[in-house]
């Protein structure tokens, strides 16, 4: 027995199957999860000492590679003094410049612990300032597990099967409507039904939790002309793709500026944190300054806010450096594995923008739907997906969630994970 089946077994007699979030079981893959016991550069290391490419990134956050010495240094020196105060702190107002500098369109900005309050929050800020209930979300986007969004999720839900959770009550989900991601018809025929009682469309500008789905041109477009027209809040929700896709996130990469953004992952440095924020004139009416609620005992923590600064300052000042580089990285993966696919007759389409890229099992020449990416073979994925771990890759253990480079991954790693791929789709 591994040392990881050992730490499974036990786990699992303390915390619902063992993990603290859903997707980490392995449940979409089969297998016993690998259980880490550390992680630097590219790299992460189990509980056995194995060592793994990882291409998963704590789910985002690792743009710069694992325990960067920038990000690491100014914890050690935040911890000094003191881990929370529970009372403002200059290094918030820090943090709040860093993220408007680099995402002008957020012109007041909040703090929070995760990319789920980040977005919870912004439905409530766009519901209290238009006045307005319904929600329009888009099938196999994933904004966090709040009651309203966990309706036809993506991400662990979508991996489960169960994108529709019990425990929210019809009520609730009855204001949120769906609609199909990257179809603009769809969505202005759902503002031509009810379009005066719709607070706002969230969107992942380049969905990244059914796999990874870019917007097809015009789509985001579309979706700003729609909010303009009905008076509701176009919400970007970039907790993935934010200073991903590029430093500006998608809103920059694709041109479109959106009235609210919400942010995760990255900008906590891998500590947690997260963030929303845009137009001054909307967040304005969120608590002291207007009557729309939100609070955090954490929010704002110094040693979260040190960890952020620190990694947003790099992205920042080498921002020239960091986006080619993730991007040329994830473009030579998706090259390479596809063409490796080839060679032993697999049929492969790959998805990829800046650092985030996905691959599916099929035979169509692009996959823009969910639809389609729920469509591709499955038991393929998995069965490719434990010859990669088996080789030392760690790849994002479902087929609904989108694959990320680092500044830390070197040639040297694509090409062993092209190499270890090649081995892999021979054995499919
Ligand atoms: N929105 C998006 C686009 C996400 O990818 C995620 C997490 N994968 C969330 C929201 C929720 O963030 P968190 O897990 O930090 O609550």
């Amino acid at each position: 027995m591994t040392r990881s089946e050992q730490l499974f077994e036990k786990a699992q007699q303390h915390i619902p199957g063992g993990v603290n979030s859903p997707v980490r079981a392995f449940k979409g893959v089969g297998g016993t999860p690998v259980f880490i016991a550390k992680a630097d550069g590219a790299y992460m290391y189990d509980a056995d000492g194995k060592q793994y490419i990882d291409y998963v990134g704590s789910w985002g956050p690792m743009i710069l590679g694992h325990n960067h010495p920038n990000i690491r240094e100014a914890v050690h020196k935040a911890v000094d003094n003191g881990l929370s105060y529970g009372a403002p702190t200059e290094s918030e107002i820090t943090m709040a410049e860093l993220v408007k500098q680099i995402v002008p369109s957020m012109e007041k900005v909040r703090m929070v612990n995760s990319g789920t309050e980040a977005t919870m929050t912004a439905i409530r800020l766009a519901r209290g300032y238009t006045g307005r209930n319904k929600l329009v979300k888009f099938e196999g986007c994933y904004h966090g597990h709040a009651d309203s969004l966990l309706v036809k999720a993506g991400s662990g839900a979508l991996t489960l099967g169960v994108p529709n959770s019990p425990g929210v009550p019809a009520d609730f989900a009855k204001h949120t409507l769906t609609v199909e991601f990257n179809n603009l018809e769809s969505v202005k025929q759902i503002f031509a039904d009810c379009g005066d009682d719709i607070a706002c469309i969230i969107v992942e500008p380049v969905a990244g939790n059914m796999n990874c789905i870019p917007p097809t041109e015009g789509f985001l477009q579309g979706l700003r002309e729609i909010c303009d027209q009905y008076g509701a809040v176009l919400i970007f929700d970039e907790v993935m793709t934010g200073f991903r896709v590029s430093a500006s996130g998608a809103q920059g990469y694709y041109g479109i500026t959106p009235d609210l953004t919400t942010l995760g992952k990255v900008i906590g440095g891998g500590m947690p944190v997260g963030a929303f924020g845009g137009k001054a004139e909307i967040m304005n009416h969120i608590a002291p300054d207007g009557p729309v609620y939100q609070a955090g005992t954490l929010s704002g923590n110094p040693i979260a806010m040190a960890a952020g600064i620190a990694a947003l300052t790099l992205i920042k000042e080498q921002a020239d450096s960091i986006y080619p580089t993730i991007t040329h990285l994830a473009e030579k993966l998706c090259i390479g594995f596809k063409q490796a696919a080839e060679k032993a007759g697999v049929a492969l389409t790959t998805n990829q923008v800046g650092g985030m890229f996905g691959f599916f099992f099929t035979d169509k020449e692009s996959v823009t739907s969910y639809q389609q990416a729920t469509e591709c073979d499955q038991a393929k994925f998995r069965k490719f997906y434990q010859l990669m771990l088996e080789q030392g890759v760690y790849l994002a253990p479902s087929a609904f969630e989108a694959g990320f480079t680092s500044t830390a991954h070197t040639e040297e790693d694509i090409a062993k994970t092209i190499a270890a791929a090649e081995v892999a789709f021979t054995k499919l």
